[in-house]
């Protein structure tokens, strides 16, 4: 299998130069590294630009309902744990109206990769301001909405209990490219927060000081240290990488343990 192996016949109908491409290419690159037969792969998406994601992969697709791709990926990885599942979805989708579900999904912790482009913008309803929106860029642009504080997507899934938390960016595919490979391969519920241009309703200077913001972890980064992956996940800037990874079986920050044998499907222990 090659990248292109894992593309169905559609062409995309994203803007040129969407960062979206860019996902789209890393995951089928991912998935090429993993050796993963398209007859066990399941894509499942909500709604937005790019939630099309799904139709473009040569996979079992499912692009539902705004919002509701997690528990639908849920139900799939249950009645189904041979299949590799991967969410895909942007921000809005993510993070405004399907915000409920990601804290249920983490908790649950059946093994998802949950992958967010987040280009801090509705890109399909035409430029309102999505949860991540910074405020400086929104007053910029006029959009709709209201001037709040940007959600941190990575700080969220880290208090959520997510046991694998990443970040890449669209526009650096061969980091991307190992870090979904990474996701895909964890034994539980993963997420990666991609950071992309919307060439439409972005301007250039803004996509640009977001790519100048972003620093790689350096490869000794500790990220089975909780307290140094919030670290990592404050501030103005934003690292790439692996940024929290617990291995399965370790207690989460609260005390709790995730994967006792008879919550196996539950809690992602069944691997595909
Ligand atoms: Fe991509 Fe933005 Fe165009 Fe949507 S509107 S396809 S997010 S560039
Ligand atoms: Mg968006």
């Amino acid at each position: 299998m090659k990248p292109k192996d894992y593309r169905s016949e559609l062409e995309p109908v994203w803007c040129t130069a969407c960062g979206a491409f860019g996902v789209l290419k890393a995951i089928t690159q991912a998935l090429t590294d993993l050796e993963v037969p398209p007859e066990k792969l399941a894509m499942v998406s909500g709604i937005g630009c790019t939630s099309r994601l799904p139709g473009y992969t040569n996979a079992y697709s499912f692009n539902s309902l705004h919002g509701r791709s997690l528990p639908i990926a849920t139900g799939l990885k249950v009645a189904r744990p041979d299949m590799r599942t991967l969410v895909v979805g942007g921000d809005g989708d993510g993070f405004s109206i399907g915000l409920g579900h990601i804290f249920h999904a983490a908790k649950r912790n059946v093994d998802l990769t949950y992958i967010v482009l987040d280009n801090g913008v509705y890109g399909l309803t035409k430029g309102q301001a999505s949860p991540t929106t910074e405020t400086k860029f929104k007053q910029r642009r006029g959009l709709a909405g209201p001037d709040e504080a940007p959600l941190n997507p990575v700080m969220l899934l880290l208090a959520s209990g997510c046991g694998f938390v990443a970040r890449g960016h669209a526009g650096n595919l061969p980091h991307l490219r190992t870090v979904i490979r990474e996701a895909i391969q964890y034994p539980a519920f993963s997420f990666v927060h991609v950071l992309a241009g919307c060439v439409t309703y972005q301007k250039p200077e803004y996509a640009d000081e977001i790519y100048h913001r972003c620093d790689v972890l350096p490869e000794n980064f500790p990220n089975d240290d909780f307290i140094a992956a919030s670290e990592a996940a404050r501030g103005e800037r934003f690292s790439l990488g692996v940024i929290y990874k617990k291995s399965p079986g370790e207690p989460l920050p609260d005390g709790s343990v995730t994967d006792d044998d008879d919550m196996g499907i539950w809690r992602g222990i069944q691997v595909s």
